[in-house]
């Protein structure tokens, strides 16, 4: 309790052993932009781009575009912002890309899929991105929803080349990536867990269904086998010699502070969150270790219930007992 009580955020991202952990924001407009830079964010880990657009009939044109994404890199000059591609469908209908006729959106043509049911709108966005990049000093990473095979995680890596933007990633969000992540993930250089639809797909749970709310809980220890098996799958991807893959995690299980502690302990190398979550976050991963973490993530990993896990990792950090 005391540590959600911590109003402003150090910002100085750092365990207890000196552990460099980057906390990163996730915003959908700049006006959101601006606020997770004055709440101390060191970045942006997830723009969920499809909030520009909630309310137009029509694709956005590439100009409208290049304003809303601009306004987001002005707000982080120099430092990382991770750009998701539109993530339309199920929870985020766009009236341009969705098929509201669809009998069960959530397992429809939605996020990545769009692209071959609308050929297009995703070349336009990536073009739109590139250029806002290109007159902003942001870093500019951008990344697919719902992608489930390592053809999908290609395709996207080499439309990405073809907009001239170069670092191309992908959320692991559906248990197929995650499962396959040695493979899919060297098709591109990053990932980035979205720990509210994995979920939602690991416990077939319907992410918006109230009385599901104890299956949709990100501490279940099948969602934390997912995330060790991203990890160990990036590491695999990367090879000996090979760049590391950066994992992070977008979904709101980065915002809970003790489970924070255990995606860290997992080897997930940034969490980003809705910028009131930094400094509770902050404050518990600043009172412990790397080596604590790791020892957390391997108690939470080997109980045999979400509740388990939770009051396990719960009653080992003295700042949330
Ligand atoms: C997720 O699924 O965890 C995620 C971050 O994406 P969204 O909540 O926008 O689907
Ligand atoms: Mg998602």
């Amino acid at each position: 309790a005391s540590a959600t009580s911590l109003a402003v955020f150090s910002g100085n991202n750092t365990m207890a052993d000196g552990s460099h952990l980057p906390l990163l924001a996730n915003v959908g407009t700049a006006a959101d932009a601006v606020q997770a830079a004055a709440a101390g964010a060191e970045g942006v880990g997830l723009l969920r781009t499809e909030f520009c657009f909630l309310n137009r009939d029509t694709e956005p044109t590439v100009e409208e575009q290049i304003d809303a994404y601009g306004g987001v890199f002005a707000a982080f000059p120099g430092r990382k912002v991770v750009v998701r591609t539109l993530d339309a469908g199920a929870d985020k209908p766009l009236p341009f890309l969705t098929n509201l006729e669809e009998p069960n959106p959530a397992l429809g043509v939605r996020g990545y899929r769009t692209h071959s049911a609308s050929p297009g709108v995703l070349e336009r966005q990536l073009q739109a991105i590139a250029a806002a990049a290109a007159v902003h000093s942001a870093d500019v990473w951008v990344m697919a929803p719902m992608v489930s095979t390592a053809e999908e995680a290609a395709v996207f890596a080499s439309l990405c080349a073809a907009a001239g933007l170069r670092t191309p990633g992908i959320m692991v969000e559906v248990p197929s990536a995650a499962l396959m992540a040695s493979t899919v993930l060297r098709e591109v250089d990053f990932a980035s867990i979205g720990t509210n639809d994995l979920t939602q797909y690991a416990m077939a749970a319907d992410r918006q269904l109230g009385p599901l709310a104890l299956l949709n809980d990100p501490w279940q220890p099948s969602v934390l086998q997912l995330v060790r098996l991203t990890v160990e799958g990036a590491a695999a991807a990367s090879g000996a010699a090979g760049t590391p893959k950066s994992v992070g995690v977008c979904g709101e299980a980065a915002a809970d502070p003790a489970l924070a502690v255990v995606l860290v302990g997992l080897g997930v190398t940034s969490l980003s969150m809705s910028p009131r979550a930094l400094g509770p976050v902050g404050a518990v991963l600043g009172s412990v270790s790397m080596a604590q973490a790791r020892e957390l993530a391997a108690a939470a990993l080997a109980a045999p219930s979400a509740a388990a896990a939770r009051e396990t990792v719960r009653a080992a950090l003295p700042r949330l007992a």
